[in-house]
């Protein structure tokens, strides 16, 4: 899968999506990479998506004029798990899935505790919010949204 046909699969995926989804994704960009750089994998570990930004709960009244979140998906990684086209193509959606779950401000414990951890995918996630997502009210309700999603 080339780079090209790696970002039709990532729209795909985003076109799949809820509308609620769309409609809650603020300030967020998504990019395809074909690996994370050394700033990005400071361990190397070959990442197969990662999220920098500050989670929607964690947004103020006074959030603005603030860079993009970014979700960032690698291909390489995706590719490394010689999966066939079509769960190759589920892998890269469920990567997706789980980049805007932090954006939700659901942290990777909770997300293994929601079976959708990293060791119930391929590989290794870093998730880089701005600050703790860990809130208990806005975990409850985006628990629910994650459902929805699921
Ligand atoms: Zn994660």
């Amino acid at each position: 899968m080339n780079h090209r046909q790696f970002e039709a699969a990532v729209r795909r995926a985003m076109n799949g999506l809820p509308d609620w989804v769309h409609a809650a994704l603020e300030n967020i960009e998504v990019i395809v990479l074909d690996e994370a750089d050394q700033v990005l994998d400071p361990e190397r570990q070959g990442l197969l998506g990662l999220y920098v930004g500050l989670p929607l709960p964690e947004r103020g009244v006074d959030y603005a004029g603030e860079l993009p979140d970014v979700i960032y998906l690698f291909r390489k990684p995706h590719l490394k798990l010689n999966l066939s086209p079509h769960d190759l193509r589920r892998e890269i959606a469920k990567t997706l899935i789980h980049e805007i779950a932090h954006y939700f401000g659901i942290d990777d414990d909770h997300l293994e505790e929601l079976g959708w951890g990293w060791s119930h995918a391929g590989g290794p996630c870093v998730c880089w919010a701005k600050s703790n997502p860990y809130h208990l009210i806005s975990r409850n309700r985006t628990d629910l949204s994650l459902y929805c999603l699921l």
